[in-house]
């Protein structure tokens, strides 16, 4: 990660080291690319935001006052195909999974997205090209606490053959187990340690994947029309359609590890505690944080230099 340690600090963090404070980007940055649903023609701009913005996406192709919505899993209001928010005026912008685990990956805290239409840019497919925008901006110290969600009790959510539980642990961890009769995917399971920093190395890279059958079925639907080989990994039976193959052996367990730190980074904050999710999706990703904050007494807001599971880190940087 580009972490700039000559931040400009007047406060009275300045003694912290910069993993413990807020991160912004240094610039603006700019791209432009097609919505993975609508096929629509988008212009993204990632923007530097004041220490507790937290992230937010802001519709500029929409007039008014309310273009503004948070990126944040209570504005959660469409899970179907892939996460969407809505602010109060019903105003959405969707797809947004990809772009969060980049951020997350990247441990920016304060961002504006400005996106010019209703659905992100599905770019490759994966997050490695946010990842690649937001090293070109750079990443900046705030004079601001890096802070975090503790989890104080274990909490789980079920749906079908899908189970997702997010338990307390001293570092942000998840671990993730699929079960796909497909020989592409088979059974599978991936180990994270989010403080490790192997995000970009390990995950950003890995892309979005549909089975043929559904694709076509999206496509009859009117849905997926930005959708191709060149965003997505197409599966049909036992193989794989894309003439280049896959980018990792187990790629399709690696981008369901990626969505799913996108989804938990709409909690506002990194989360302190062990992820477990079998056959996970959007849906029941967003109903495990739904289900914790929820209950008062299952989380708490710590600084991050007080969580036990960073102390490895210290130790180790
Ligand atoms: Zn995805």
């Amino acid at each position: 990660m580009r972490v700039s340690h000559e931040a400009n600090i007047g406060g009275g963090y300045a003694s912290k080291p910069a993993r413990f404070l807020q991160h912004t980007l240094k610039g603006p940055i700019y791209c432009s690319g097609t919505g993975l649903h609508s096929g629509a023609r988008v212009s993204l701009a990632l923007k530097p935001a004041a220490p507790d913005t937290g992230v937010v996406f802001r519709r500029t192709d929409v007039r008014g006052d309310d273009t503004i919505i948070p990126g944040r899993f209570d504005r959660v209001s469409d899970t179907r195909l892939c996460t969407t928010l809505s602010n109060e005026a019903g105003v959405s912008v969707s797809t947004v999974e990809h772009l969060m685990a980049a951020l997350s990956g990247c441990a920016l805290d304060n961002v504006v997205v400005e996106v010019s239409g209703a659905e992100l840019p599905i770019m490759d497919g994966s997050s490695e090209p946010f990842v690649f925008l937001i090293d070109c901006a750079g990443v900046v110290a705030q004079d601001a606490p890096r802070r975090a969600i503790r989890v104080r009790k274990p909490v789980t959510v079920r749906e079908g053959r899908s189970m997702a539980r997010i338990e307390p642990w001293n570092g942000s961890t998840i671990n993730i187990e699929l079960d796909f009769e497909t020989a592409v995917i088979g059974r599978r399971s991936i180990f994270v340690d989010l403080f490790e920093g192997r995000f970009r190395d390990d995950l950003s890279r890995a892309r979005t994947f549909g089975f043929l059958h559904e694709v076509e079925a999206l496509r009859a639907a009117g849905l997926a029309r930005g959708g191709s080989l060149e965003n997505a990994v197409v599966i049909s039976g036992d193989r794989v359609l894309n003439e280049d193959g896959l980018r990792f052996a187990d790629e399709c367990v690696r981008h369901k590890a990626l969505d799913c730190i996108g989804d938990l980074f709409l909690a506002g904050a990194p989360i302190i505690g062990h992820f477990h999710g079998e056959r996970p999706g959007h849906a029941i990703n967003n109903r495990l944080l739904r289900a914790l904050f929820a209950d008062e007494s299952a989380w708490e807001w710590i600084d991050l230099d007080d969580a036990a599971g960073t102390r490895r880190e210290a130790a180790s940087a």
